[in-house]
């Protein structure tokens, strides 16, 4: 499948891996949009939260609360934000589901009406 991160997955795109178990792993994202930026990204190929079947469901949850085990390894000790990228007007780019990771310095919350 012509899929960037099931492609890192696999190992044939290098990447910064910085955990993995049999769920998810987690990457350095290439351009990052913070000072620290990662992205979570569930194993299994799937889109966006329309596909998530009810397993993928459990698991993601699982991810999510994992995020939190890795705070200190990752350097999240002063907070974080978890954005997740649906369809075009949210700008999603790769269609595989992942959760970004922004730390590392106070995060600005535009109004993004302006
Ligand atoms: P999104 O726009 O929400 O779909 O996010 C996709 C993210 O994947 C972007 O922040 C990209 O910078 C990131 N990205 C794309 N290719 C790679 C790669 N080879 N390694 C790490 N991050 C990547
Ligand atoms: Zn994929």
């Amino acid at each position: 499948m012509d899929c960037v991160f099931c492609k890192i997955m696999k190992g044939e795109i290098p990447s910064e891996k910085l955990y993995e178990n049999d769920e998810m792993f987690i990457i350095r994202d290439i351009e990052p949009k913070a000072a620290k930026h990662y992205l979570m990204i569930p194993k299994r190929h799937y889109k966006s939260i329309s596909e998530m079947t009810d397993e993928d469901g459990v698991a993601f949850a699982r991810s999510l609360k994992k995020i939190s085990d890795l705070t200190d390894k990752l350097g999240l000790q002063n907070g974080y934000r978890l954005v997740i990228n649906q369809g075009d007007d949210a700008g999603q780019t790769v269609p595989h589901m992942h959760v970004h990771i922004l730390a590392g310095q106070p995060l600005d919350f535009p109004d993004l009406r302006k």
